[in-house]
């Protein structure tokens, strides 16, 4: 298994941003991949929110059974934490979101209409790279301009989204400074939130196959039409030669190979695969 670490300079800078900001919103909308939601835990990131309400969106849900959702349910629920299940290009994703965040300012937005005052809630949207923050922010404001028509309902300011009673701070993908677990930075890297550019496409694929084989099998079985039998290497070159990935000599070619079945993974292309259910 090769060894992941990946926290380039700008994260640093990132999250440097977030501390500086934290204290001018009422909370925060930390976006996880329902692929793999603990591997996307950050603790860096807990740790400067700590004192504020947050809620956990497991978004590419639509990416998971609903065994997977019932089985993460649970354990979020066992760790008393605020979540929602949610798909970013799905628009009544936006609806359940923007309820949920106007649910956990309820008792605020209530004390200040009494006083006359309409409040804004402010909330900063953060998680590791490519879980879906951008998505998940423009279905928020598209649920607006639904609602309304208005054209103009986001205003994109440097990284504050206003949108009527609800402003959102967006801030870049950060990654924990380092990775004591390895199987998390590994689900990391298959769900397209480590650069690609600093892994080794081989060996990652090589250790996916072997992960699925265990847990998803029949994923392989018939999105390849192979047997899936037999060590890690006799699948990938059996998935090699079925999908007609040769070089020259006939030898497999296990780059393009690693490419097509990790972005077939991120894609949805191999079925609902759930990496983690439950802490590893
Ligand atoms: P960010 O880096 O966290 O801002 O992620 P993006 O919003 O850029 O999304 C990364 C990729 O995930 C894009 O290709 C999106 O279309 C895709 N995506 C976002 N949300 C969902 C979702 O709920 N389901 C699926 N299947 N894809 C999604």
């Amino acid at each position: 298994m090769q060894t992941i670490q990946w926290f380039p300079g700008h994260m640093t800078k990132a999250l440097r941003m977030m501390e500086e900001n934290i204290k001018l919103v009422d909370g925060v909308v930390c976006v996880l991949d329902a692929r793999a939601p603990f591997a996307c835990f950050n603790k860096k990131l807990s740790s400067i929110f700590k004192n504020k309400p947050a809620l956990y969106l497991l978004n590419k849900a639509d990416l998971i059974s609903e065994s997977d959702k019932n089985a993460i349910s649970e354990v979020f629920k066992s760790l008393n934490l605020n979540f929602l299940f949610t798909v970013g290009t799905q628009l009544q994703s936006g609806k359940a979101l923007y309820n949920a965040i106007i649910d956990m300012f309820a008792e605020k937005i209530a004390a200040k209409k009494e006083k006359g005052i309409i409040k804004t809630v402010r909330v900063m949207v953060c998680g590791v790279p490519n879980t879906g923050k951008s998505t998940v922010i423009n279905c928020l404001a598209k649920r607006k301009q639904a609602a309304t028509g208005d054209k103009a309902g986001v205003t994109k300011g440097k990284q504050w989204i206003k949108l009527d009673n609800i402003e959102l701070l967006d801030t870049p993908g950060t990654m924990p400074p380092s990775f004591d677990n390895q199987i998390y930075a590994h689900h990391l890297a298959y769900i397209g939130a480590i650069n690609d550019d600093i892994l080794d496409f081989e060996n990652l694929c090589f250790d996916f196959i072997e992960e699925l084989s265990a847990s998803h099998k029949q994923a392989l079985v018939e999105r390849y039409n192979v047997s899936a039998e037999g060590d890690v290497i006799d699948i990938f070159n059996e998935i090699c030669r079925a999908r007609g990935f040769l070089l020259k000599g006939g030898e497999c070619d296990y780059l393009r190979c690693a490419k097509a079945v990790i972005d077939d993974f991120r894609k949805g292309k191999l079925g609902k695969i759930c990496l983690e259910k439950a802490p590893v």
